[in-house]
């Protein structure tokens, strides 16, 4: 889980870059900490970096593949 300790400095936005899913190593759309759908597990990456491979860590079948998804974005 993300978290943060002052509010100032966290803003709430709408954007359709937080319903957009990266798949392991494509291009990094967007700076900042990506969560897996799959298993919770948060990472930071940086936009034009190459995410991490499909076998940066392991999944149960029933957890699917790894598929990350922006949750903290800097602008
Ligand atoms: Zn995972």
């Amino acid at each position: 889980m993300a978290t943060f300790k002052y509010p100032q400095f966290v803003k709430q936005i709408n954007h359709a870059a937080f319903d957009q899913i990266t798949h392991p190593a494509s291009t990094v759309p967007y700076s900042g900490i990506y969560r897996c759908e799959g298993c919770g597990r948060e990472i930071v990456s940086t936009q034009g970096h190459t995410m991490p491979p499909q076998n940066h860590h392991q999944h149960t079948v029933a957890q699917g593949a790894i598929r990350w998804r922006l949750i903290v974005a800097h602008e």
